[in-house]
Parts: C-alpha cells; structure tokens; sequence
C-alpha cells in the first residue's frame, strides 16, 4: 500500500498532475499545471486586449454526464476528463456598443489562445473549445493521461 505522500510524488513525477484555478463562470475547478500557466496567460492577454474571458466547462470526472456541451463526448476521452481543455463563451458574444464587436472579440479570444500556447477546437467544429494536447490525437496515452489525472482528482478530493 502507498502511503500518501509516495503517491502524490507519483503522480507529480508523472507530469500530468492537477492544480487548482479559478475560472470566471466556472468558479473553481482543477486544469494541468501547464494548462493552467497558459489559460493565466489567456485570460490577462485577452484582458489586455479588452475581453473578459467567460468559462463554461473545464475539469470533468469520468462518468459524469456532461450538459449542454456543443460535442458530447463518447465514453471518458476528452481532455476535458484530463484537465486540459476548457470551453468558453464564444458564439453568443454580442457587439459592445461603442466598442468590439463581437468579431473582434472572437479574433482577439483566438489570438490570444494560439499566443498563450492553446489549441482552437474550431478547426474540427467545436468552437467554444480550447485545449493542449500532448499526444496530437485521441488513443491509448490520452486514456492513461486521464486516469492519472482522475486519480489525481480524486486524491484531493478525498
Ligand atoms: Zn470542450
């Protein structure tokens, strides 16, 4: 039996550990540290550039039934469930009167994403999606990937 502080090193070691964050919209939740350096880049970029990143969906337990997300994930496979995608107000921003439209908020909310080191879900139709993915694709690393990460979730949840 590990003890608990051997385990958490196993984890940290793993590279794939979870930290918490504080996402406007969402409140409380947990991403990949990595994710994490890069949605705080995000977030004050876009800020910089006058839009106020708002969050709709980021951490996700296995079997949890996920609402009103624009692709409804088969199985456990998204890197939602791995701490390293988040999913925000996109297609309902509106023009600010006397100030961005809400093109320009969407460009600048793109911009901003490749600069801080995201990927856009756009170029496979998921708009409001924004990820890092260490693999390049869905398969067999990415399901060991979210293990670890819901063990993690669930160490400090416990
Ligand atoms: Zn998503």
């Amino acid at each position: 039996m590990l003890h608990e502080g051997s385990r958490v090193e196993a984890l940290t070691r793993s590279g794939y550990t979870l930290q918490g964050i504080n996402l406007p919209g969402v409140g409380d939740t947990y991403v990949d540290p990595r994710m994490a350096s890069a949605l705080n880049d995000w977030m004050a970029s876009a800020a910089d550039q006058g839009v106020d990143l708002r969050f709709t969906s980021a951490f996700r337990i296995n079997g949890v039934a996920v609402v009103g997300a624009v692709y409804t994930p088969v199985g456990d496979t998204s890197l939602h469930n791995a701490g390293l995608a988040v999913d925000i107000r996109y297609d309902r921003l509106t023009d600010i009167p006397g100030g961005l439209t809400a093109d320009q908020q969407r460009e600048i909310i793109r911009s901003t994403a490749i600069s801080s080191g995201l990927s856009w879900g756009g170029s496979f139709g998921d708009r409001v999606h924004f990820f890092i993915d260490p693999y390049g694709q869905a398969g067999s690393n990415r399901l060991s990937l979210i293990q670890t990460q819901q063990q993690a979730y669930r160490f400090l949840n416990k």
